[in-house]
């Protein structure tokens, strides 16, 4: 798939889980991309440290996962992707403002800030308090941002089953690039074609 994808000049391929450093052979894979000429991002708990050479590192770190509040752990997870020359994020699924905040100034030398709306109900409902900085990257699924998964990317699953984004419960089995992302852009996301005021 990765040679296929690169005859129709796919840029880049997010790999995530579950947690994909359980693979044992994810070090391979990532660097296969990454010779190929991909660019290559994932997306772990963090409680697995592997010298994957991965251009992206996203480490997820909110209440919804046990190393919440290990502050020692977080830190050490960013230090270790730093060291591999990896861009290095947070995953954040937002419950409060205050998390957001004690984030900000608890940890360093992270890249990106993802906020996260938490599936398939969310309480928070400030978005548009948060004081948006220039590292800050909102999921598309926020109404009223932008979206674009589905049209500029589409998700695939370790069942080969594709969807036009990972919180997108309808799928189709994937049979080639270009007829698969047809079939996927037909599709509609009540978030993502809304009319929502954009707030970012
Ligand atoms: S396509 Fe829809 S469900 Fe998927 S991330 Fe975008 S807004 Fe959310």
């Amino acid at each position: 798939m990765f040679q296929e994808w690169k005859n129709y000049g796919l840029a880049s391929i997010a790999i995530g889980g579950g947690e994909p450093l359980i693979h044992p052979r994810i070090v391979e894979i990532v660097k296969l991309g990454r010779d190929m000429g991909y660019f290559m991002a994932v997306t772990t708990n963090g409680t697995i440290l592997k010298p994957i050479e991965a251009n992206r590192v996203h480490i997820s770190y909110d209440e919804l996962h046990s190393t919440w509040k290990n502050e020692d752990f977080l830190q050490n997870a960013i230090d270790f992707y730093k060291k591999q020359k990896c861009i290095v994020g947070i995953n954040h699924i937002v419950s409060n403002l205050k998390n957001i905040e004690y984030i900000q100034k608890t940890f360093e030398n992270f890249d990106n800030f993802l906020l996260i709306r938490e599936k398939p109900v969310s309480q928070f409902k400030d978005w548009d308090k948060i004081q948006y900085l220039n590292y800050f990257w909102i999921e598309g699924c926020i109404e009223g941002s932008h979206c674009e998964q589905g049209i500029l990317s589409f998700h695939l699953d370790y069942e080969l089953k594709a969807s036009i984004c990972s919180n997108f419960k309808e799928k189709i089995p994937y049979t080639t690039l270009i007829e698969t992302w047809n079939k996927l852009k037909l599709f509609n996301c009540e978030i993502r074609d809304s009319k929502a005021p954009k707030i970012f």
